[in-house]
């Protein structure tokens, strides 16, 4: 059964396969084409295009933007990106330097927690310019401070914990204007984690729309069939495309598997000719 995935994750950025073996996977699990999105890179993109050509996999340039509306982090996917742009890959490069001034906060709160960290065994271990906070759960999860990344999150690293702090994000609507100045196609992922305190989530949606939002992450790992639905509906009503990923992250999100998620994910390859369609109309 040929399916997409769009949302994969990569040793770019907090992924903990290269990008060769996400394509690998992706092959194995009869994934026709796919995006690597790692968050605010695009370096993974040549390799990932080198070992899925022979294998006949289509490789569509992807990236990742985290932002800030209100109290939720709204992340963004950019498709079809032209990776070459110089602005753009100077906003990206501005978005890792705020990730490399919190990192340090982050481990000086663990610290004074006890716990025996150090933001240089963090860097050596990611052994990237996207250092983020799954790679400081893993260095946690090596030492056996916490049993998984979900618990390192749950304990120290999400919103309201103690190792918590904050980042300084752009908000939606930047990080949308800055996809589209690249060329590429922009789609809202997982809508399940966006909240919203004013107005419904179609309200932001529409708002979103009218700066140029293209699509919506319909189908995803974590989503319920009744999600998929509502999504879906969303998706006909605001009028936007439809995509769908894993959001595959390797072994800090252990349960999910390239192609399939936890197993019931399907993201149709019928999807993809609107996306080229709408990616060619930029
Ligand atoms: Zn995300
Ligand atoms: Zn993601």
């Amino acid at each position: 059964m040929s399916r997409l995935d769009l949302h994969l994750h990569s040793t770019h950025s907090d992924g903990s396969l290269s990008p060769a073996d996400v394509v690998g996977l992706a092959g194995k699990a009869g994934v026709t084409a796919l995006a690597i999105t790692d968050h605010d890179i695009m370096t993974g993109i040549p390799d990932a295009i080198a070992t899925a050509q022979p294998l006949g996999i289509e490789v569509i340039p992807g990236v990742e933007i985290s932002s800030q509306h209100g109290e939720s982090e709204v992340h963004i996917l950019g498709y079809f990106v032209d990776w070459h742009d110089v602005a753009f890959n100077a906003r990206l490069g501005t978005l890792r330097e705020s990730r490399h001034r919190r990192n340090p906060l982050i481990i000086d709160r663990l610290q004074g927690l006890g716990i025996d960290i150090t933001y240089e065994e963090v860097c050596a271990m990611a052994g990237t310019d996207a250092v983020g906070r799954p790679h400081i759960a893993r260095i946690l999860m090596d030492k056996r401070v916490v049993t998984s990344a979900k618990d390192a999150f749950d304990r120290f690293l999400a919103q309201g914990r103690p190792a918590y702090v904050p980042r300084e994000l752009p908000n939606p609507i930047e990080a949308i204007q800055w996809i589209k100045a690249a060329k590429g196609l922009a789609v809202l992922a997982h809508p399940t984690w966006v909240k919203t305190s004013e107005g419904t989530l179609t309200d932001l949606v529409r708002q979103l729309k009218a700066t140029g939002l293209d699509g919506v992450e319909v189908h995803y790992s974590t989503h319920t069939a009744r999600q998929t639905r509502e999504y879906l509906s969303l998706a006909k009503q605001v009028d936007l495309l439809v995509t769908g990923g894993s959001d595959f992250h390797g072994v800090t999100k252990p349960d999910i598997e390239v192609g399939i998620g936890k197993g019931t994910l399907h993201v149709p390859d019928t999807l993809l000719p609107k996306l080229k369609d709408a990616a060619a109309r930029l």
